[in-house]
This record gives C-alpha cells, structure tokens and sequence, in this order.
C-alpha cells in the first residue's frame, strides 16, 4: 500500500524512491512511503492563504466545536485505527493510549476552548494598566492568531497522540497545521488523517500530511510559522539550528529525549503500599509501548539499602509479563517499532553496561507468546544497576529508547535531588513517599529540572493519571536536555501560536477593539433599563445611575442582626481608638446588598439570573450619614452555546462601582448574569 500525502487539497502519492515500512511483530512490508514530487513550500503557503484565514475568522467558540465533533467522530472509527496500531507493535494498552487519548485532547481542548476562553477570535489578555493623571490613555494585551502554519515534526512513538495533542491547540487558537510523523509509524497516521479530511469537519487547507521524508522543509518556514519538534535531541539541535529559524525569529518548541527518574522515599520500605506503589509505576513505565515513551523511566533513584528488595519485585513482575504480536490476546508488551530501533536500543545497552551491571538481560531468554524472533524487534525487559551513581555520567546521559532502566542507589534526600538533577533537564520526575515533608523538599529540590513532578502515595495513586501520561491541561515539555520546550498546559499552549500586542489609547477605544469595558471610557446612560434589555440589545459601556440610598445607623444594626456579623467595626460604641476606622461603619457586604437593591430592576424579563460576583472590593469605609448610588455598566457579553432545553442566553458581566456623596467609589464588583438572547 502506498500512503498518500493530503497536500493543496488532494491525496497525491510520491512519485518514487518508496521507503518500505515494516510490522514491527512480523518484518512483514505493510506500506511504502514517499514524498519525491511534494512541493513543500507551496503547501505551506496554501496554509497560510487558504487554511489561516478560514481558521482566523471563525471564534474560539466555533473552533472549539469543531476539535468536540472531530473527536466524537473519529472515534466512531476507532475500531479500525486499532488494527492498524497493532502492526507498530502497540498493545491494545499502547493503542489506547495513543488513540483514545488523543481523542481526549481533542476533548479537552475543545472544553478549554468552550469554557475559558470568549467567543471571539482574538483573546483579551490580564488587566487594563492605566498610563496617564487624567485617565486618558491606557494600554491592555491581546492575542491575535499567527497568520503562518503550524509545522509538527513527530517521532515515531505516539503516532495519534502526537498529532492530535498538537493541532488541539493549534486549530484552537486559528492557525492550520502540515504534520509530518515519523515515517516508520506514519501509516497509522495517515490513516487518522484520512477519517478527518473526509468528514468535512475542518476548513480546506486546515491540515496537511506529509507521509516520509520532509526534508527540506524548514528552507520554506517564515517568521509567523511555528515549528514543533518531537524526536531525538541530534535531529532537534540540527533543526533548530536551521538558517530560517535562526534568522527568521521561528518559534520552535523541541521536545527531546530525557533522562527521567522515580524517586522511591526513604519512609516507602518494602511492605508499605507506597513501596508496591513505586514497583508497579516503575515497571508499568519500563512495559507500557514497550518503553518507547518520552516520559518512560530511565532511571530508578532508591535508598541504598533497598536496591535489593526493588531488583526482586521488579524481577517478579516481569515473570508475568507476556511479549508477543499485540494482534494476538494476552499479550501484554508488544516489540519495539522496528529493526532499526532495536538496533539502536541494544547500543546502548552495550554503552550503560560500561559502568553498570545488568541485573536482568532483556536479549535472553525471551519467551514470546507470538510473534516472530528473528523478523520482529522483541526485547524484553532489561534493568541495570550503577553502583556509583554520583561519580558515572553514562547512565545519566544514555537513553536506550525501550524497556531500559538503571537503578541507582542514594544516601540521603539530598543525594537523591542531585542525582535527579544529574539528568540536565527531565520531562517528568516521581516521587513515591508517604511524607509530605520529603515530597515538599524533593519538589521544590527538582523543580528547576522538570517540565512536571508527579507525587504518589497511598492516598494518590488510586486516581493518578500516572507518571507517563501528559495531561492537556498541565505543561508538557522541560527544561536542557529535554529540549526546552513547553506544549499544552491548558490555555497557555494555545498563546504559542498566537501573537501577544500591547495595545494603547484612549480606555473608550481599547473598550471598542477588546470589546470589555476598560476603567475611564464613555458611559452612555439610555433610558431603557439595562433588565428590559436582551442580549443583543445590551452595548459594551452602557450604563445606569441609579438613585440613592442613605445609610443610618439603624440599617446597619439591622444588617448586624440578620446577618449576624457583630464585628467592632460595625457597631457604635465600639472604642476605634488605634484602628482603621473612625466610627461606625456600615459592612461591606451590605453596601453591595444595598446596591443591588439600587440598581435591581424586579419584574420578570430578560435577566434570566445572577449567579455570582467577581473581583469584590471594598475601597472606602461607609460611615453613618453617608448616601451611596451604583453606575452599572456593561462590562463584557459572552454569547453562550445553545441548549436543548434551555432559554438561549448569553452571560453579561456589569461592572457595578458604589460611589458616595463625594463622587468616590467605596465599592467594586464585577456581577454575572444570564441574559436571554432576543426571541427571533
Ligand atoms: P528522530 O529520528 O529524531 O525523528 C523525529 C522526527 O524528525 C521524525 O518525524 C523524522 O522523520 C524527522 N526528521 C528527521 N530529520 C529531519 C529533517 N532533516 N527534516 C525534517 N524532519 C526530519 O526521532 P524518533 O526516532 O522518531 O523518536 C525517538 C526519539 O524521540 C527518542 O529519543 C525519544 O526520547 C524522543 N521523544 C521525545 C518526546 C518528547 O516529548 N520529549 C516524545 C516522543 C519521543 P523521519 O521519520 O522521516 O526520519
């Protein structure tokens, strides 16, 4: 079978040079890739002329819909992308971590989208920061899509995964996606890739494939294209050390190989279920895509004393572990992806075994249940030791990219931090312990070497997500040898393909461009009350004066009763010698009970409810004799997704300021209400 590349709009196959892809349990030839004939540089400009403006017009809202109906429909094709995943070696467990957990992105990102973010296509960002005496002129931040093309080079080990965990966030944020997958597991992908095209779901020019080599690349990247890498640190450096990046200012996120580590706790002895809690992480990490996961453990950090009891229950635990073809049952740990990454991981088996010893011989003695010896890549597997840990560097720096750990021994917490450090940057670091004093130190300790730390104990570990699986809605990415990069993490991904502008001038014109209201802009006042208002009719800035209200001495010993605060503050003969106040004062909750009594309009109508209160702030003490108004104003509208059985309805925020008779504002709140939409 020939893959096909989806480039400018149709399937075109390469036109020679076909590089054979093999089952990794069978040697059997099971596709070909090319991509001789693809002009890479036309297809990133049919991105950026076609794909980029269909994404950048449409909301967050709108793209977050789309990421939900992608997910729900790829898996009503779920079945069949199993199948596939089987002939890269993955077992059903592999597989569906790949497959299932890419939908999941696709999933979260959509939720994200839905729920944090507006229904525009651009993102306001943090506060108004004022910038002159008179209240004139003010500056705030958006972010606005890139109008380049997101180019994805993957490795070969997630090849759903690695996909969708990316464009999530890219088709999020308006920016269309050229995926290239390592060529070796690409015919799953282009599989994946073929189900979304022909749904229609995405806008032509959205996503493109390149199944094989795309070399050559990165000659056509410009300055508002993003590139992400996931592979070996070799071919990340050569990458980003390319002319265009360079010169060009390319953003590039790297995501490379690293040294990871779990860290059993001084306290976790063997009998504590913290200590069957590390075993089974540890050896489920060393088995799962048979080690070939970025965020597998390399390096197993124990107290010296127990390195015995650990190399005992890890030996146990693979006794049971069936290997074999994953398209056959029971089996529990399938081959590596191919022949030449198995070549490459007994090399470097042969280089750690330098300075450690090898406690169990993954090459020996492998009892497969299916599969072919000679024609597949099995490796069992293989867990060293390093009796000096401190002074060797080999088993801090080699990566064997499969079912390869070293166990190291450790002193102190101390010695253990430095050991986990001695890895120069980790993706992810566990810690196993049932002492939150140790896990505080031990976190704060790696920190500066982690993209994340994962803490276990007894209490955890039912519900953890796990030490090898990144979550969408934390960071995924880490700092030296992990290549630097940093990926997901909810929202904060999503500002990796957008660009952030300082805006400035007048608060009324930054109300206009970010559409929510900024402090100083105009306040028209209409006479139609904002409650008779729907939705629509509703204008960013409008606002009420309300009528005023005195406040007496008898209404705060009321609202002292009901509410039963009696605080010094609040009552008369309270002594106010040494303290902020001078008198009685009224409570700040009941200013802004009593502005809601202000401002509130009650018959029935458009305001469905209020359900809640932001950013409450008492600014000035109310004292007895004062007179307080509101000007509510239109702060920000944000349309909701309709509901079968609800009122369509948008979310209005109003600003409500309490001034008293000196004009000053005494109080601030920003409330939430929902508001129908105009019955059509
Ligand atoms: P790799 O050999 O570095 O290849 C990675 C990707 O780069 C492949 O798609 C490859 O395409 C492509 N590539 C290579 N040379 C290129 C060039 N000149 N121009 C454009 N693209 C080029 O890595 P791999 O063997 O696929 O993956 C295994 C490694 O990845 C392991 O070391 C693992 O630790 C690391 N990894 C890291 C993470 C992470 O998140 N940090 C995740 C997964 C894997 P071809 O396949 O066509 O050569």
């Amino acid at each position: 079978m020939k893959l096909g590349n989806y480039v400018e709009g149709s399937w075109k196959e390469g036109l020679g040079s076909f590089a054979p892809l093999f089952d990794a349990s069978t040697g059997d030839v099971i596709a070909e890739a090319s991509t001789e004939g693809i002009d890479f540089g036309s297809m990133l400009g049919y991105a950026r002329t076609v794909g980029s403006p269909a994404l950048r017009k449409l909301t967050f809202h709108e793209r977050a819909r789309m990421l939900k109906a992608l997910a729900l429909h790829l898996n009503s094709k779920k079945e069949e992308f199993y199948k596939i995943s089987f002939k890269s070696g993955a077992t059903k467990v592999d597989s569906w971590i790949d497959i299932e957990g890419g939908f999941g992105n696709l999933f979260t990102y959509s939720s994200i989208g839905r729920r944090q973010m507006p229904n525009t296509p651009h993102f306001v960002d943090g506060q108004y920061v004022p910038l002159s005496k008179e209240g004139s002129f003010g500056g705030h931040h958006i972010y606005v899509p890139k109008e380049g093309v997101a180019i994805h080079i993957n490795a070969f080990n997630f090849p759903v995964w690695g996909m969708l965990e990316k464009i999530a966030v890219n088709l999020l944020a308006g920016v269309p996606a050229v995926v290239k997958p390592a060529s070796i597991t690409s015919y799953l992908t282009e599989a994946v890739v073929r189900e979304i095209i022909a749904s229609k779901i995405l806008p032509e020019g959205a996503l493109q494939l390149i199944c094989g080599s795309a070399r050559g690349i990165l000659d056509h990247v410009t300055s508002q294209d993003v590139v992400t890498f996931t592979g070996s640190a070799v071919t990340g450096k050569m990458l980003k050390s390319h002319k265009n990046i360079v010169d060009l200012a390319v953003p590039f996120n790297m995501e490379a190989d690293s040294l990871n580590c779990s860290i059993l706790g001084i306290d976790a002895v063997p009998g504590t279920e913290e200590f069957k809690i590390f075993i089974k992480e540890v050896s489920k990490e060393m088995t799962v895509k048979a080690g070939q996961k970025c965020t597998a453990i390399r390096r197993i950090i124990v107290p010296e004393g127990m390195i015995g009891e650990v190399h005992t229950a890890l030996q146990e635990r693979f006794k049971k572990l069936t290997i074999g073809n994953p398209s056959t049952d029971d089996v529990r740990m399938g081959p590596l992806a191919g022949k030449t990454q198995q070549k490459e991981v007994l090399e470097r088996i042969e280089e750690l075994s330098k300075c450690c010893d090898i406690l169990i011989d993954g090459r020996e003695n492998l009892n497969l249940v299916s599969g072919d010896m000679d024609k597949g890549s099995f490796l069992g597997p293989t867990l060293l030791m390093c009796p000096s840990p401190m002074t060797s560097t080999i088993p801090h720096e080699t990566e064997a990219f499969g079912p390869v750990s070293t166990i190291m021994g450790y002193k102190s917490t101390s010695e253990a931090i430095e050991l986990s450090k001695k890895g120069q940057g980790s993706l992810v670091g566990s810690i196993v312990t049932s002492d939150d004093d140790i896990a505080t130190q031990m976190v704060l300790g790696m920190a500066s070497h982690h993209g994340r730390v994962l803490v276990l104990n007894k209490d955890s570990a039912k519900e953890s997500t796990g030490h090898g699986s990144p979550m969408p809605q934390l960071c995924h990415g880490g700092p030296g040898r992990a290549g630097g990069g940093e990926e997901m993490g909810g929202m904060r991904g999503v500002f990796h393909y957008m660009q952030r502008t300082a805006i400035q001038g007048h608060p009324t014109t930054l109300s206009k461009i970010t559409g929510v209201y900024q402090p100083g802009a105009a306040q028209p006042e209409d006479t139609v009350h904002p409650f008779r208002k729907y939705f629509e009719e509703l204008k960013i800035g409008d606002t009420l004066i309300s009528k005023t209200r005195d406040i007496t001495r008898e209404v705060i010993d009321q609202f002292a009763d009901l509410s039963g605060d009696h605080f010094y503050a609040h009552k008369a003969d309270s002594d106010f010698e040494g303290t902020l106040f001078d008198s009685q004062v009224a409570h700040g909750y009941f200013i802004i009970s009593a502005a809601a009594g202000l401002f509130v309009d009650p018959p029935k109508g458009p305001v469905l409810a209020n359900y809640g209160i932001d950013e409450l702030r008492f600014i000035k003490p109310v004292y007895v004799g004062s007179s307080i108004k509101v000007h509510l104003t239109v702060k920000e509208k944000i349309q909701q997704e309709p509901r079968e059985d609800e009122v369509p309805r948008g979310i209005v925020k109003f600003q409500v300021d309490v001034r008293d008779e000196e004009n000053e504002s005494v109080a601030l709140a920003t409330i939430l209400t929902l508001v129908a939409n105009k019955p059509s």
